[in-house]
């Protein structure tokens, strides 16, 4: 079995020093106790932060508690200085990237000291990962502490499965934009071969992104760089579903339960349960609560609101704030709506462990959670798994990643407070079978998609893409391949060399006309055409004008337009072709070119050509689709044919193609030694053509007729200097 490798800001162990002595507990919150079932099932590492920082422990106790974490918890620990802790984790990490994933775009800090320990750190989680890792491992990066280290990593372990799943949202691009490291964080991400996120929301605006700010396109989820496949996709994380729907069944729960029942009056519970985050809307929830008092007196003494905050990141200005405002409001209500024997909220600040906040869970009537935005939110999901007996209400914010799979629950926008507090009163007197009938089928779907589901899931899938990613290597030319390529033409008296322009001898530039060959280029072809035994042949889209220019005096054999010109010794037409359509086409070409900027038309002798590299990625992904469509109607009548290229649709005589062309020197000799290499569309039509027993090559990692596969252009470029 490959051995997992789990990586993650915190280690699932926290480890203190109390009264000088070591003490080791399970840290809190979802991933660790999450994982926790998981992780003790598979052969599992666990690297990660203890949260003692590195000055509070001598060099023998760092020795101690790395020897204590490996042999009874498979951790592995990643030491931070406090320092690490205040730039790192407090700073880049919960001052830049959290209020800003969370759409706090107004808290969030710029500082280009705080990203510079960022990239420290990650770069220290990496040189940890890369000294335990084995081949065959696989690594498993968790969240937005650690979005540098898959590209790093990758770069220690070329070939190492590395997957990346973020517990907080992903913003949509004009969020995500704003921030000024915001490439470095896209490229840090994409040294994974698997990305993960709770929604489909948050993939897309993921990819579109990648799409704006790198380039990359995606197809269904899947992105190409440079020689290897990214696949993003959502896998909405779980909890351990048995360990909270059997919670009533332990006495300690009940317990628990008991004591809860004993401290507070016979009324309906309202329960509400976060980390003390601005993310989670308190006030906005308190401020419901408040006004539902107002408005229904008749629940005097007949409610109470179990407000239980997490403290968290007490050293940050704005939780400070935040904790000073909630204590303050919720002291304003009790002294407003209390009376002698009975307090409205019911304020509990600290965190709980597993049984009784599973007591509490059980206890009340309703959940309410309503956060202002929220990766996932577990609370949600705890609280309707452990309501065995089907009864109690969930009021969930659709600002939850959580409310795409707890449709049945009372959705609200937790911005509308009339929304919320309506929701509050239509929970605290729905019917039982109404609250059985909504609660049971979010049960099953929480059984069935539980924690150790999610995490298989995404470790299979992870490994699936290490096994694609092979595949595709396996595609690309091989040094022993390359070597009988080689021998071969060096065997052959007579060969011939179909070669494409742009994209394979060449890379693309935004402006066709700066894509003119360099000297080295024109050398190497030189070479090539001034062999006696060989034949040279360009096959381009480009005028005939402009490759004469080029390439006009190389000897060589040149085809213009894709097939339309022909220069074997002089240029000729290939068939009488007419141009009289370009009047019906062209204005339509126009009207697409005014309405996507950066996009413009070329006319050549025999066909027009709509370029879109330079518009912008996502607009011009759906103009190409409309015009497209409007093309084919248009040109059913008219022996035309639409061609897609890199960036390009072209219009055209039917029946013109690479392939025409290149068969006019095919069929001209018996040739030895025939090489094709192209990286578009249209060279596809070349390799069908091409006989059997010949080489053709594409360049890109992309499926294609050609046997064999090159990275990049420079690749094709090495191998014609080495046939020189
Ligand atoms: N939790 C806990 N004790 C508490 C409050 C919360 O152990 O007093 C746990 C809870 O069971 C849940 C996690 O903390 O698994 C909170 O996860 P959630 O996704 O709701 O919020 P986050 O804190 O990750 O933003």
């Amino acid at each position: 079995m490959d051995r997992l490798l789990i990586v993650s800001n915190r280690l699932p162990v926290t480890v203190e020093k109390r009264k000088n002595a070591l003490q080791f507990s399970q840290s809190p919150g979802g991933l660790a106790t999450g994982l926790a079932s998981f992780y003790k099932s598979y052969d599992c590492l666990w690297i990660g932060w203890p949260g003692i920082t590195a000055e509070k422990i001598t060099k023998e106790e760092r020795r101690g508690i790395q020897a204590k974490l490996l042999s009874q918890f498979n951790c592995y620990p990643v030491f931070l200085s406090q320092n690490d802790v205040d730039r790192y984790y407090l700073g880049f990490s919960n001052k830049t990237l959290w209020p800003l994933f969370h759409y706090f775009t107004q808290y969030v800090v710029h500082d280009k000291g705080l990203w510079d320990a960022y990239k420290q750190v990650n770069r220290r989680f990496s040189e940890v990962i890369s000294r335990i890792a084995q081949k065959d491992d696989i690594i498993w990066i968790h969240d937005y502490h650690l979005m540098l280290v898959p590209n790093i990593v990758r770069e220690m372990l070329p070939e190492v499965a590395i997957g990346f799943f973020n517990h907080i949202p992903f913003p949509s691009f004009e969020i995500f934009r704003l921030l000024p490291w915001r490439e470095e964080i896209l490229e840090g991400l994409l040294g994974a071969d698997l990305i993960g996120f709770h929604t489909d929301d948050y993939t897309r605006h993921f990819l579109s992104s990648v799409h704006r700010l790198l380039g990359y396109e995606n197809h269904l989820g899947e992105i190409h760089v440079d020689d290897r496949i990214i696949r993003v996709d959502t896998f909405p994380m779980g909890i351990a579903y048995e360990r909270f729907s059997s919670s009533i069944q332990d006495p300690q729960v009940q317990k628990e339960m008991s004591k809860f029942h004993k401290k507070l009056p016979e009324c309906k519970l309202v329960l509400s349960v976060d980390r003390l985050d601005y993310t989670k809307g308190i006030p906005n929830r308190l401020e419901v609560f408040n006004a539902f008092l107002e408005r229904n007196p008749a629940y005097r003494e007949k409610v109470i609101l179990i407000l239980v905050s997490v403290p968290s990141r007490t050293q940050v200005q704005h939780y400070k704030l935040l904790k000073r405002h909630v204590d303050e409001f919720v002291g304003r209500i009790n002294g407003t709506h209390g009376t002698i024997g009975w307090s409205p909220i019911w304020y509990l600040y600290r965190s709980l462990p597993f049984h009784a906040l599973s007591a509490l869970y059980n206890i009340a009537d309703v959940c309410l959670v309503t956060p202002l935005r929220d990766g996932m939110n577990l609370i949600a999901k705890e609280y309707i798994s452990t309501k065995s007996d089907g009864r109690g209400v969930l009021v969930l914010s659709e600002m939850t990643g959580a409310a795409k799979e707890l449709g049945e629950a009372i959705i609200v926008n937790p911005n509308n407070r009339d929304e919320v507090a309506a929701a509050l009163e239509k929970a605290l007197t729905m019917p039982e079978e109404e609250q059985i009938e909504r609660n049971r089928p979010m049960q099953e779907r929480l059984q069935r998609y539980d924690v150790v589901r999610w995490a298989k899931e995404f470790k299979e899938k992870l490994v699936q893409m290490k096994k694609r990613q092979e595949d595709m290597h396996a595609r690309l030319l091989s040094t022993e391949m390359r070597e009988k390529l080689v021998r071969e033409y060096a065997r052959a008296s007579k060969r011939l060399l179909l070669l494409d322009y742009d994209g394979t001898l060449i890379p693309f530039f935004g402006k066709p006309e700066e894509a003119q060959p360099g000297d080295e280029l024109i050398g190497l072809l030189e070479g090539l055409a001034a062999h006696p035994k060989n034949e040279v042949v360009l096959l381009s889209g480009r005028t005939k004008e402009t490759l004469e220019a080029w390439f006009g005096t190389l000897g060589i054999g040149l085809v213009a337009e894709h097939g339309v010109w022909i220069k074997e010794k002089d240029w000729e037409i290939i068939e009488p072709l007419t141009e009289d359509w370009k009047q019906e086409i062209r204005p339509i070409l126009e009207l697409y070119m005014d309405r996507t900027p950066g996009a413009f038309i070329e006319e050549k002798g025999f066909s027009l050509v709509w370029h879109y590299r330079k518009a912008s990625p996502e607009l011009s992904a759906i103009r190409v689709r409309e015009l497209i469509d409007e093309l084919v109607t248009l040109t059913a009548n008219l022996n035309l044919q639409i061609l897609e290229g890199s960036k390009v649709v072209e219009i055209k005589n039917s029946g013109i193609n690479k392939g025409r062309a290149a068969l006019r020197w095919i069929a001209k000799e018996q040739w030895g030694f025939i090489m094709a290499a192209g990286d578009d569309r249209t060279d596809e039509d070349m390799f069908e053509v091409i006989p059997e027993g010949a080489y053709s090559l594409k360049v890109g990692l992309s499926s294609s007729l050609a046997g064999f596969n090159l990275k990049s252009h420079e690749d094709v470029l090495l191998l014609l200097g080495e046939l020189v």
